[in-house]
């Protein structure tokens, strides 16, 4: 057709995602958009917010430049009350709850689609935060069923469906998906995120385009982290050690930006306090900063981490990616602590990390143990 040749499109974005977008410019001019995709990428850097501007892309009627983002597809792309639009991992409560057309009216009861928009909500507004879902939230078979309901009431306009951390789908939900895919409805398009690829079954994975999102410069990620600065943390919060460690998520700097500043005091005193063998005030200092929930304890470890590997940069001479921070540890005290030394260390911290995924021991036990173990015999 002569007149889709016309059509210009332009899906924003940082520009070191350039690449990837302007090989789905091009699909979407050329009118070869495939009809399922798979963005896979670490978490935090922007797979949601690509996600949505396809979504608009796709959905938008205008004649010459789209998203135009004023048309009817382009407004429903980016209304979280279009619970259609998306697949998002759930409770098992709000998935199991009862759908809206099944509510008799006047009924105050919770729909599913009611515990959706509140999620939809949360990424519209933010698609790079990574603490809207719960580690239990899931993608259950019910919330795949409450999505093909749908397909019966289309009308003629493009429908685009985001399925948002696609690997958190259970195998009855995956398998039900699957047969979705082997059989997409006519101007129907699904957009898959996920952080873990390696999860999602081969058999979905091998029907949807891969496109492969990657991490974002350190000016990028400063620049998206103090756009979205508001009532979670101040501006003056995305310091450069939150930067340093986000490694090119904005997603990760939000959430360092909230945490963070305790956590690298902490992180550092934490080696010092290793070192000299204070484990009294290293105890009540763990104590106080209230780490028993498993996945934080990791997050703070990761921070440990960070340092250890700054230590190890330092002694090679290489830049630092938390110098505030690292600044902190004197290891003049030290001299036997080499490099050798610090990968010791690494090595202690990612075991003690597995052991507390695994939860066996509780957080703050393993937490202890690791600070006696750090530098053991060269201290
Ligand atoms: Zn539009």
């Amino acid at each position: 057709m002569v007149e889709t040749e016309m059509i210009e499109y332009r899906l924003n974005g940082p520009s070191s995602q350039n690449r990837q977008r302007i090989r789905l410019m091009a699909a979407l001019r050329e009118n070869r958009f495939p009809q399922a995709i798979l963005i896979d990428g670490p978490v935090g850097i922007g797979k949601k917010a690509l996600a949505m501007e396809i979504a608009k892309a796709l959905q938008c009627s205008a004649g010459e430049s789209r998203p135009c983002g004023h048309c009817f597809g382009c407004k429903m792309a980016a209304d979280a009350g279009n619970t259609d639009g998306w697949v998002v991992p759930m409770e098992s409560k709000e998935s199991s709850a009862r759908s809206a057309s099944d509510v008799s009216a006047g009924s105050t009861a919770k729909t599913i689609q009611d515990y959706k928009q509140a999620y939809i909500e949360e990424i519209v507004k933010n698609p790079y935060r990574i603490d809207v879902f719960s580690a239990a939230a899931g993608i259950t078979v019910d919330l795949i069923r409450n999505m093909t309901a749908g397909f019966a009431l289309k009308g003629d306009r493009v429908r685009t469906i985001i399925v948002a951390e696609a690997d958190r789908m259970n195998d009855s939900a995956a398998n039900a998906f699957l047969k979705t895919l082997e059989e997409v409805p006519p101007d129907t398009y699904f957009i898959l995120t996920t952080s873990s690829r390696e999860r999602l079954l081969q058999t979905i994975r091998s029907r949807c385009l891969a496109l492969h999102l990657l991490p974002l410069t350190d000016d990028e990620v400063r620049e998206i982290a103090v756009e979205y600065a508001h009532d979670d943390y101040d501006e003056s919060a995305v310091t450069d050690d939150v930067v340093g460690l986000s490694v090119g998520s904005p997603g990760k700097a939000m959430y360092y930006a909230q945490h963070a500043s305790a956590w690298l005091d902490l992180s550092a005193r934490f080696v010092n306090l290793s070192l000299s063998g204070d484990y009294t005030d290293l105890f009540f200092d763990l104590e106080d900063a209230g780490i028993e929930d498993a996945a934080v304890a990791n997050r703070f470890l990761e921070v440990v981490s960070f340092l250890l590997a700054d230590m190890a940069r330092g002694m090679a001479g290489a830049p630092l990616r938390i110098a505030d921070t690292t600044a902190k540890v004197d290891t003049s005290r030290y001299p036997q602590i080499d490099a050798n030394a610090v990968d010791l260390a690494l090595v202690d911290v990612q075991e003690t990390m597995s052991r507390i995924a695994s939860r066996r021991t509780s957080p703050r036990v393993c937490i202890q143990a690791l600070a006696v173990k750090l530098f053991e015999g060269a201290k």
